[in-house]
């Protein structure tokens, strides 16, 4: 029996969705998700309580992509805890990372939270960032549905916000949909479309990314932006330590990257705090068991891979975005976006959890259809 790598925790204050202790509501069942209603008071969430240099807004809590190694599941938990009854049988029907994937809530009336938002100082001004979706994917399947972030950029859009540097960040071509309001928001602001993609192996995408699209139809998203006019880059993060960081395969990610008309993109390594870990480990365990070791022993004592394999990833990459004529984009911790640093400003409470198979896959065809 191996020994369980210690949860490590972070160093801020968790971001609380700005929602109150109100019930949660049934609205619909599709398969084996359910989603919930739940009103959005405050939409936007200011850098001042999230600890991060930009403004956010996530449409959704929770997200039925269910990536492996996601890090914003402690945001559902703790909404769950705070929305009465329904929440609290939700989260005893199931474990917590499940409920994540599976009973996604819908924040009601998103669109006339921001438009009153606007009318107030709980918004963004000039020259401050706003990223759509650092804790949810803007445009989940859910999205198809409920809409709910076609109407914040439809609020944005109408308001002619003006000098607002704005990302979203997001794994599905459906944010080709909105390319029409994308195209009005760019007019006056920085408008920037990222779309995350961390392997072009389908196989491989679908073992960590159990739901979420296909590396293809996220490059045909890719494509579609750019010529759309659009500022359009890819977040080849989380990079997963021996994994998805082979030389040949990062090599034919760029390469796809360049392809697809995209001018940049970001990549980190994985950093592994309680909220993924709870996750991802036991995925380690079950598919990939000759990595055990190397990651008890380079995440036991650090959220961080180690500071060589950082650098020498930031040199390799580099070196590709050179040699396929891109730029790679740089993180920064203080100020503007910083997607990677969202991570920091969530906080898992401690757990003593083995790296034991939970049954973590499911990879039926059925899933790739409900994107
Ligand atoms: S798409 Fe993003 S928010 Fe959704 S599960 Fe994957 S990493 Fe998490």
């Amino acid at each position: 029996m191996p020994r369980p790598l210690p949860v490590v925790e972070s160093d801020v204050t968790p971001v609380l969705p700005a929602l109150t202790p109100e019930p949660l509501r049934l609205l619909t069942r599709q398969a084996d998700l359910q989603y919930h209603a739940i009103p959005a008071r405050g939409i936007f969430n200011a850098p001042s309580a999230t600890h991060m240099g930009f403004w956010s807004i996530n449409p959704y809590v929770g997200c039925a992509f269910g990536c492996t190694y996601c890090y914003a599941r402690d945001t559902h938990r703790y909404t769950l805890e705070r929305a009465g009854r329904i929440g609290t049988d939700i989260a005893a029907s199931m474990p917590p990372w499940l409920a994540f994937e599976r009973r996604i809530l819908v924040k009601e009336h998103a669109e006339a939270r921001v438009r009153e938002a606007l009318r107030s100082s709980r918004s963004p001004r000039a020259g401050e960032s706003l990223v759509i979706g650092s804790a949810t994917d803007p445009y989940q399947p859910a999205e198809r549905r409920f809409r709910v972030t076609a109407g914040v950029l439809r609020a944005l859009a109408d308001a002619d916000v003006r000098g607002w540097s704005i990302v979203i960040i997001t794994k599905s071509p459906l944010v080709t949909r909105d390319i029409p309001v994308l195209q009005r928001l760019a007019r006056h602001n920085t408008m920037g479309v990222h779309i995350s993609l961390i392997t072009v192996d389908r196989e491989l995408a679908r073992q960590l990314e159990p739901r979420a699209p296909t590396p293809e139809a996220r490059l045909r998203g890719v494509r579609r932006l750019a010529e759309a006019g659009l500022d359009v880059s890819v977040n080849c993060m989380p990079v997963l330590p021996g994994i998805t960081d082979e030389p040949a395969m990062l090599q034919a990610l760029v390469a796809r990257i360049a392809e697809s008309g995209a001018r940049s993109f970001g990549a980190c390594a994985l950093r592994l705090r309680a909220a993924s870990r709870r996750r991802y480990l036991p995925m380690i365990r079950a598919q990939f068991p000759a990595l055990v070791t190397r990651y008890e022993s380079t995440y036991r004592e650090s959220v961080y891979a180690t500071e060589t394999y950082r650098a020498g990833l930031h040199q390799y990459m580099g070196a590709l975005a050179r040699k396929n004529g891109l730029v790679l984009r740089e993180y920064r911790r203080a100020s503007g976006y910083d997607v990677t640093g969202a991570s920091d400003a969530i906080r898992g409470e401690r757990v003593e959890e083995d790296m034991q198979d939970v049954g973590v896959e499911e990879n039926s065809d059925e899933q790739l259809l409900l994107l």
